[in-house]
């Protein structure tokens, strides 16, 4: 069976492109009798609000999506990622770093060879060649993140690949080869979260059985190193289809910062669900129709 899910996380008030992400993951399952999950992804304590939470549920109800099952949220999941990080620990693939962000900035603009992915700067690995004694006597002072060794585990995977329903460069079987460096060494876990978005959302995506991830283009390059992930920790890999963005009239892809374009700030104006939602629809409809024919 078909199983969709809108994973938002309770950041902010839902605008338009994530209504948009949530009615394609819905329409999708509805028209092939499938299952639409909602996953709350609130693992950052520091940002998530459950004022935000709420709406997302009155949000959706207004828009009459309506989702299977229970709600799952990530902050009740945590012993499931950090099982996970200790497999991957067991696999020699894990180290600590102590780098902050200025840090990083800093040795990305001091070094030219700094790495960089199609998505940008990465982290240039500073911490990755530190001896496992001076790496531990760290650890007992100060603040660090776990990070994965990405090239030391595209070696223990081999070459992967990820089926693409969306638009994208396919092969011949219709799959994206994976190309995991594109976002360098990704954090595992940090002081403030238990477990990063890569690492939850491919745990939970299994989990759940999830068999298409439906998300936007934005997450495209996540997508490599969750291949990844999946293949170390053994885990089914769903298909994708990748959707188009719902852009301001700037063609600047809607933020939560952007108040006007919220379901809530829309249903205050007098808009109807009823608009709202098949204007939502047409627009899916039309790209969709271009991107799988026949899904
Ligand atoms: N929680 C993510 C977001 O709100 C979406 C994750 C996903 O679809 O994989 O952007």
């Amino acid at each position: 069976m078909l199983v969709t899910r809108f994973a938002p996380s309770p950041t902010g008030f839902l605008h338009l492109g994530s209504a948009y992400a949530a009615v394609i993951a819905h329409d999708v399952a509805r028209a092939h009798g499938g299952q639409f999950l909602l996953r709350i992804e609130d693992i950052d304590a520091t940002r998530c609000r459950p004022e935000f939470e709420r709406a997302i549920y009155e949000d959706l109800g207004w828009l009459g999506l309506c989702w299977d099952g229970p709600v799952r949220r990530q902050s009740e999941r945590l012993s499931s990622y950090h099982a996970a990080i200790l497999r991957l620990d067991a696999l020699g693939l894990v180290y600590p770093c102590f780098c902050s962000r200025k840090d990083i900035a800093q040795e990305v603009a001091r070094s030219l060879s700094a790495p960089h992915g199609p998505d940008g700067p990465v982290y240039p690995g500073t911490c990755r060649g530190l001896s496992p004694q001076e790496a531990s006597l760290r650890m007992r002072a100060e603040a660090y993140a776990l990070r994965l060794d990405v090239a030391k585990a595209v070696c223990q995977s081999g070459t992967l690949a990820f089926e693409e329903r969306g638009r994208g460069p396919l092969d011949e079987h219709g799959c994206i080869t994976a190309e995991p460096m594109r976002l360098g060494d990704i954090v595992l876990a940090s002081r403030d979260r238990a477990a990063s978005y890569h690492l939850a959302v491919v745990v939970d995506d299994a989990a759940q059985s999830v068999s298409l991830v439906t998300r936007g283009q934005d997450l495209f390059g996540a997508t490599h190193v969750q291949r990844l992930l999946q293949a170390l920790l053994d885990l089914p890999t769903p298909a994708y289809l990748h959707h188009d963005l719902v852009r301001d009239a700037e063609g600047r892809k809607f933020s939560k910062r952007d108040h006007d374009a919220t379901l809530k700030a829309l249903r205050a104006e007098g808009h109807a669900a009823e608009e709202i939602r098949s204007q939502l629809r047409l627009r899916a409809g039309t790209s969709l129709a271009r991107s799988l024919p026949g899904t």
